[in-house]
């Protein structure tokens, strides 16, 4: 039995293994994160920051190590079982909002769910404006994605991340593009979000971004804190 929601132990992660730029990434990272709690990983550029976020995410595998998801072992599992637990349990926020421009606020939010397998409880579009409505931008929902604000759009991506009531929620530099004032709000639809219970999990090099998680952890040169 491995408690805690995220366990990871002794992380490795390479990049051109065995070649003459072999880059170390991750180095016998260990981390545990908690149901329920709201971490910050802080650290410079290059640190090692996304690759940790997309082994967490399921977007890539560690080449040593082990990795547990409230007790499942994810390091291992196949690409379909992993593309499976990366649907189901993750919600994903970036730094450029990677929305749709063309499509409706709506409608953005509402892709995940066109990949979701086995019924759905709900309509489509009853889930999505749920989640509209959670994050307080339901208004927007029949506007074109391109033609709101970056605030606006950084709603948008929390709520197309939650659309499939996932176990984490993971997001790499999520002001990144925001003004000071629009930052400090997206920030606290977090931290709202995270006092609704969900689990959050912010990669940031800002210190002061980072001081608004409850607990925080250091990354540099591959090696967490
Ligand atoms: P951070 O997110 O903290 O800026 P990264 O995880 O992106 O750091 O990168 C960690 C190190 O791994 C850096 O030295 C980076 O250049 C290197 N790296 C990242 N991705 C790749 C890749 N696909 N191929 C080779 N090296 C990479």
């Amino acid at each position: 039995m491995v408690t805690g929601m995220i366990v990871l132990r002794q992380v490795n992660k390479y990049y051109d293994k065995n070649k003459p730029n072999e880059m170390h990434a991750l180095k016998d990272v260990n981390l545990t994160i908690p149901d329920g709690e709201m971490l910050g990983i802080v650290g410079p550029s290059g640190a090692g920051k996304s690759t940790l976020l997309h082994i967490l995410a399921g977007i890539d595998t560690a080449d040593s190590g082990s990795y547990h998801f409230n007790n499942t072992k994810i390091s291992g599992l196949s690409p379909r079982k992993l593309s499976a637990f990366r649907n189901k349990q993750v919600g994903i926020v970036l730094q450029d909002f990677s929305l749709v421009e063309e499509y409706t606020v709506l409608q953005n939010v509402m892709i995940p769910l066109c990949f979701a397998k086995g019924r759905l409880p709900k309509s489509k579009k009853e889930t999505a404006m749920e989640c509209l409505e959670l994050i307080g931008i339901q208004d927007l929902a029949g506007k074109a994605s391109g033609k709101i604000s970056g605030g606006q759009k950084q709603r948008v991506a929390i709520a197309r991340a939650l659309v499939n009531s996932p176990g984490v929620l993971l997001a790499d530099e999520p002001t990144g593009a925001l003004d000071s004032k629009t930052s400090e709000e997206i920030l606290r639809v977090f931290l709202e979000l995270n006092a609704h219970g969900h689990t959050v999990v912010l990669i940031t090099h800002e210190q002061k971004i980072a001081g608004y998680c409850h607990r925080v952890v250091r990354i540099s040169d591959g090696v967490l804190e």
